[in-house]
């Protein structure tokens, strides 16, 4: 009986720095409810959005104590009532869970648990869903993005700037994407950006305007848009979206940029994507899985008892390449 069960599980009991987040071994294996999935974690992504919340500083508070983590990847261990399309033994991927991801085993509602095809490692599982979601809502659901219009992917080497840059490849974008190092820049023409621009170098911008011939782009995915939002502006074409997907701060623009291109700044919060956007946006990730674009980049892997130290990694350390997991 998983009843009994123990497990190692990441427990946070007191909002504030890093190093509130606890390993525990005696945490009771939870039982999938109705609808419900009980996965064993094999990996579990890291997203920024957890260490605001962990932090406190996050509009949205669990309640104390929590276990972090949305993204996992592993195998189906068994199954609620009125469950039908998973079974014990299955491969899979989450947008969600009910439990918490940073754990030996996870329960997650079967709509936000998805089969992950055998090219996919565990790893790469527990890249996909924050970080690729996003980005098809920054790109489809937002900025509608068309084939043959040029995009900017500004802070493409981490994870939903990589989803963004294959995601915008197979759907027919000119694809430009930015990182802070070379290693980085790498990563972001081998993720289908045709060119790579360092954010760190002084006048980037305007090499970025040169590779458009001065007419600018048509979309920007912004992850960082209190330091880029106002330079952002003056880069776009006529018609031109932002979409502000991350930011940290406050910025100062000038609204007469809009007005010159009749551009939009539109805000993206994947947790308004409603169930029909959420199951259109799996459908088209699953093809991509199963054609061979969708190919999550991990970087960094760290043991679950070192996830204090991935929360720091992921918001102090600069030169992202790729995704940063939890493995079990
Ligand atoms: P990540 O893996 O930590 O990547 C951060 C990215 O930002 C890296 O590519 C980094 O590049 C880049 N960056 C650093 N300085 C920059 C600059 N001056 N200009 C442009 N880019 C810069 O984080 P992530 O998971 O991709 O998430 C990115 C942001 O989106 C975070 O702020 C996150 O909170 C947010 N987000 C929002 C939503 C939503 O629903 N709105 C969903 C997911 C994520 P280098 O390290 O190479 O310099």
């Amino acid at each position: 009986m998983s009843g009994c069960r123990l497990m190692r599980a990441i427990t946070v009991s007191e909002f504030g720095a890093a190093s509130v987040l606890t390993l525990s071994s005696g945490v009771t294996v939870p039982q999938p409810g109705h609808a419900q999935v009980l996965i064993r974690v094999h990996a579990c992504g890291v997203n920024p959005v957890e260490t605001y919340i962990r932090s406190g500083t996050y509009a949205r508070r669990p309640a104390l104590p929590y276990t972090p983590g949305s993204d996992v990847a592993g195998v189906v261990d068994a199954v609620g009532e009125g469950v039908t399309a998973l079974k014990t033994g299955d491969r899979v991927f989450t947008t969600a869970t009910e439990s918490g991801g940073y754990a030996e085993f996870a329960v997650a509602a079967e709509d936000c648990v998805h089969k992950l095809p055998a090219a996919l490692d565990f790893p790469q599982g527990a890249s996909v869903g924050i970080p690729y979601f996003t980005a098809y809502r920054a790109l489809v659901h937002k900025a509608r993005a068309k084939a043959g219009e040029t995009i900017l992917v500004h802070g493409a080497s981490g994870g939903v700037g990589v989803a963004a840059c294959q995601l915008s490849r197979a759907l027919g974008l000119r694809v430009f994407g930015t990182a802070g190092t070379p290693e980085g820049m790498k990563l972001v023409l081998d993720s289908g950006a045709h060119r790579a621009f360092n954010h760190r170098e002084d006048g980037y911008t305007d090499k970025i305007m040169e590779a458009t011939e001065g007419r600018g782009v048509d979309v920007i995915v912004e992850m960082l848009s209190n330091v880029n939002l106002s330079r952002d502006l003056q880069m776009l074409t006529y018609g031109g979206r932002v979409t502000v997907v991350g930011s940290r701060g406050p910025v100062e623009i000038n609204p007469r940029d809009t007005m010159a291109k009749e551009s939009c700044i539109m805000g993206v919060a994947l947790f308004f994507a409603t169930p029909e956007e959420k199951k259109e946006c799996a459908a088209l990730l699953y093809a991509g899985m199963e054609a061979g674009w969708l190919r999550p980049v991990v970087g960094s892997q760290y043991p679950l008892h070192e996830a204090a130290q991935s929360h720091r990694d992921i918001i102090e350390s600069p030169g992202a390449a790729g995704k940063i997991v939890l493995t079990m």
